[in-house]
């Protein structure tokens, strides 16, 4: 059997545009994939999604050419399956997990998953028109209008992947849900941080949507701590509370010339290409000044959105700055790959040391130096050595910071009593629960920058002890 084939849009698209790169795959090559799944009678991808989801159930309804059934299944476990199988790092999870991987070759689970999500989006809406009739047939979960919630109210705050998905399950429990989010649309890092080329937004706008159907109230441009406290809301008979609000504070490297024009956390430079629509200026308000050479000073998925970013924006000269090899690059592989095709350089083994300016204040360079690799350090990556004398200059008009982000404190400093770890994250026990009983949480307030996965998985379970937490009452 041939391979299945996924493709991309071509490289001068990809340059010129903000267009989603990878176009997933089509019915056949889904088919072809699908087929090649062995139905294994142990299943380990199963235990490798952190979701839950019945990987080899949804693959076995594929190759049958049930989709309908495909997303059904995925629904039960993942309410936001079209970004999943975008963004999880699959290579590590299910994908790791497949019996197949042992060959070189595990079955595309990420892409089996955002095919059936694709489908629902499309052909899917033909369908359930052409079998509402029919009640036999699998139609997705994707219902019309509220449920009946049981009034008891539960505040989710903030609507990442950790707050939606919480809220999608205790809105299919039977509970009153109102997600309270502090921008002005729903879907956190997967709005505002990573780009359209990734993750095109009509994808979260239509997730968010299918949660909203479930009976989740959502209150945009809400901030809670500010607009109002969680005391407030337990007064208004709010009775759980899900705290979802992300890691959004920036960190910097301390060095000389960080507050220099034309310098960006990664956060400010992907909130105004991202959520403001910086790269349709100026049909849109919110400019972002950027030269023709730019450094990215970290090598994770934020550097390297940051990067191909800027290459979209029209950017020369683009390259990641980053103190260890290719190796350690916390960063997807396709997305490192991806980089590479479009041009990106790499400077390795370096770290900079001060940022230039001119008199005017405008980024000139960066004095860097170069590492050799020496121990593992606490992450079990082999840390880097600077090299004496080996500093050098890279010329460059525009720095963007892409080193990893904080806790933001504004609503956590509201919470008398909310117990925090060492690094200012929320502590929670071994059912997601806070030092405050009726508070939960999840997602990167709780393990700092991680995984959309992650957030998935802690928001399912805390959802599961909230259902307890409220029938114990
Ligand atoms: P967030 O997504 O940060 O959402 C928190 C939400 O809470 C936000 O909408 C915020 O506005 C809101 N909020 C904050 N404070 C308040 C308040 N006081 N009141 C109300 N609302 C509030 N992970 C992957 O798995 N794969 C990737 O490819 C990947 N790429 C990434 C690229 C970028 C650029 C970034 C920044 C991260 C990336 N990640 C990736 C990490 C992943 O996106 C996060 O781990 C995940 O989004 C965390 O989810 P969350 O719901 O905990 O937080
Ligand atoms: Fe794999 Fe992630 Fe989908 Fe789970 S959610 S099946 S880990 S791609
Ligand atoms: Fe299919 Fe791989 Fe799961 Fe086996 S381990 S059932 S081959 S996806």
């Amino acid at each position: 059997m041939n391979d299945a084939k996924i493709t991309k849009i071509s490289l001068a698209e990809r340059k010129a545009t903000f267009k989603e790169v990878s176009c997933g795959f089509d019915e056949d090559n889904a088919l072809r994939e699908a087929k090649r799944c062995l139905q294994c009678k142990t299943a380990p991808c199963l235990k490798g999604c952190p979701a839950g989801i019945d990987v080899k159930e949804f693959i076995r309804l594929i190759a049958g050419k049930d989709h309908a059934g495909a997303i059904a299944k995925i629904k039960e476990s993942n309410s936001l399956p079209a970004v999943c199988g975008r963004v999880c790092p699959q290579e590590e999870q299910c994908q790791l997990a497949c019996v197949l991987n042992k060959k070189g070759c595990p079955i595309k689970i990420g892409y089996l998953e955002r095919f059936a999500a694709d489908w629902e989006l499309t052909a899917g809406i033909k369908y359930k028109t052409e079998n509402k009739n029919n009640p036999s047939s699998l139609i997705p979960a994707l219902p019309a209008g509220r449920h009946h919630p049981s009034s008891i109210k539960i505040a989710i705050i903030g609507a990442g992947p950790a707050g939606l998905t919480c809220a999608a399950d205790l809105a299919k429990a039977g509970f009153d849900v109102h997600l309270f989010e502090a921008l002005h649309k729903p879907g956190g890092v997967l709005i505002y941080g990573i780009p359209e080329f990734r993750l095109p937004k009509i994808i979260i706008q239509n997730e968010s949507r299918y949660i909203q159907n479930l009976g989740v109230n959502l209150y945009t441009d809400y901030v809670i701590g500010r607009t109002k406290t969680i005391d407030d809301l337990r007064k208004e008979g709010f009775r759980a509370f899900f705290i979802g609000v992300g890691a959004g504070s920036p960190k910097f490297l301390n060095i000389p010339g960080e507050n220099a024009n034309n310098v960006y956390s990664a956060n400010e430079f992907l909130t105004r290409v991202n959520l403001m629509k910086a790269y349709k200026f100026p049909q849109y308000d919110t400019p972002v000044k950027i030269g023709k050479k730019v450094a990215i000073f970290g090598a994770g998925n934020v550097a390297f959105d940051c990067a191909r970013c800027s290459l979209r924006l029209g950017v020369e000269d683009v390259r990641i700055i980053y103190r260890r090899t290719r190796t350690e690059m916390p960063a997807r592989a396709e997305e490192i790959e991806n980089a590479e095709q479009e041009g990106i350089s790499f400077d390795l083994l370096t770290s900079p040391r001060e940022i230039l300016a001119d008199e005017n204040k405008n980024v000139t360079g960066v004095r860097c130096i170069r590492n050799e690799l020496g121990e593992p350090d606490s992450s079990g990556r082999r840390s880097p050595v600077p090299v004496a004398g080996s500093e050098f200059i890279r010329e460059l008009d525009t720095v963007v910071i892409a080193i990893g982000t904080n806790a933001n404190p504004l609503l956590i400093s509201t919470i008398p009593g909310l117990k925090l770890n060492k690094k200012g994250y929320i502590e929670i026990n071994e059912n997601l629960q806070s030092s405050i009983p009726d508070i939960f949480s999840g997602g990167d307030i709780v393990n700092g920058s991680a995984t959309v996965i992650s957030a998935i998985q802690q928001a399912r379970a805390a959802a599961g002890a909230i259902k307890k937490y409220l029938s114990g009452k």
